[in-house]
């Protein structure tokens, strides 16, 4: 960290660490093509807590995602979920990481069509072999709005309502922290707005802990903090972002890079 942290007091934060990188490095060919995406990566993803990760396009934002969730290697240092270190696993072990610790969000919803609503929501665990916790299950599909709409095919359901849905299915294994890579890219800013109010809801009554990329300042305001990510470096954060204090820092960043 470079640069100053604003907003929230650090006493005030949650403690618990979700997720964490640690001098993490990743390296993309060799020689002459050789692509440093991430240089020396230090941070930490507290429990509970909507993390939106900003940086111009190139800036390492999806190459961080996957590396802490597992879905790429890392060249050097380290990334942890929970108390487990990624790169103490061997294959098998990563994918079963992947699959009872973290929930995925992705720009496209990935909903199965012949499915209806909640078989959509409860099929990685079916899969897996797990029983869904009812409770717990009423409690997401309420948080996300769909407790009429279970019995929907995704044809049948509008683009926000498919993402509600992606968005239960990510929650209802109450996973330890849930990555999402641009989760309103496909969707208009009314269908957007209610996505991210309800997953900023699952962080606030459900205690789930988010991380979201993101390249939308408004979207990146509904996040507790927001981290900003240039050239494969973490440069600034901010606590309790609005979209004008997000679009202000991007302003300076380019500024920067103009001057530099
Ligand atoms: P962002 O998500 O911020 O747009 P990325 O994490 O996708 O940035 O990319 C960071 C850098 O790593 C870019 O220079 C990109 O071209 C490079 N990169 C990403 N993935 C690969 C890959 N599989 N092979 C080679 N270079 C890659």
């Amino acid at each position: 960290m470079t640069t100053s942290t604003t907003g929230v007091p650090t006493a005030a934060r949650p403690t618990t660490v979700a997720a964490r990188a640690t001098d993490l490095s990743k390296v993309y060919g060799q020689g002459e093509t050789q692509v440093v995406a991430l240089d020396n990566v230090s941070v930490d993803f507290r429990q509970a807590e909507f993390t939106a990760i900003m940086g111009p396009s190139g800036s390492g934002k999806s190459t961080l995602m996957h590396c802490i969730a597992g879905l790429d290697s890392i060249s050097s240092g380290s990334a942890r979920i929970g108390d487990t270190e990624l790169t103490s696993l061997k294959d098998k072990a990563l994918t079963q990481l992947r699959r009872d610790k973290i929930g995925f969000i992705f720009q496209a919803f990935n909903l199965l069509p012949t499915l209806n609503g909640l078989e959509n929501i409860t099929l990685p665990m079916d899969i897996a072999g797990r029983k869904p916790d009812k409770e717990w299950l009423d409690k997401v599909v309420r948080t996300v709005g769909l407790a009429d709409r279970l019995k929907h095919r995704p044809t049948e359901l509008s683009g926000g309502q498919q993402q509600r849905v992606a968005v239960a299915r990510a929650l209802a294994s109450k996973p330890e922290i849930i990555f999402a890579d641009e989760p309103t890219g496909n969707l208009d800013s009314r269908s957007g707005a209610e996505v991210l109010g309800f997953l900023r809801n699952s962080v606030r009554e459900l205690g789930q802990t988010v991380v979201m990329v993101t390249h939308d300042p408004v979207a990146a305001s509904y996040a507790d903090r927001v981290i900003f990510l240039a050239d494969g470096r973490i440069v600034d954060e901010v606590y309790g972002p609005t979209a004008d204090s997000v679009l202000d820092r991007m302003k300076q960043f380019e500024a920067k890079g103009r001057t530099s």
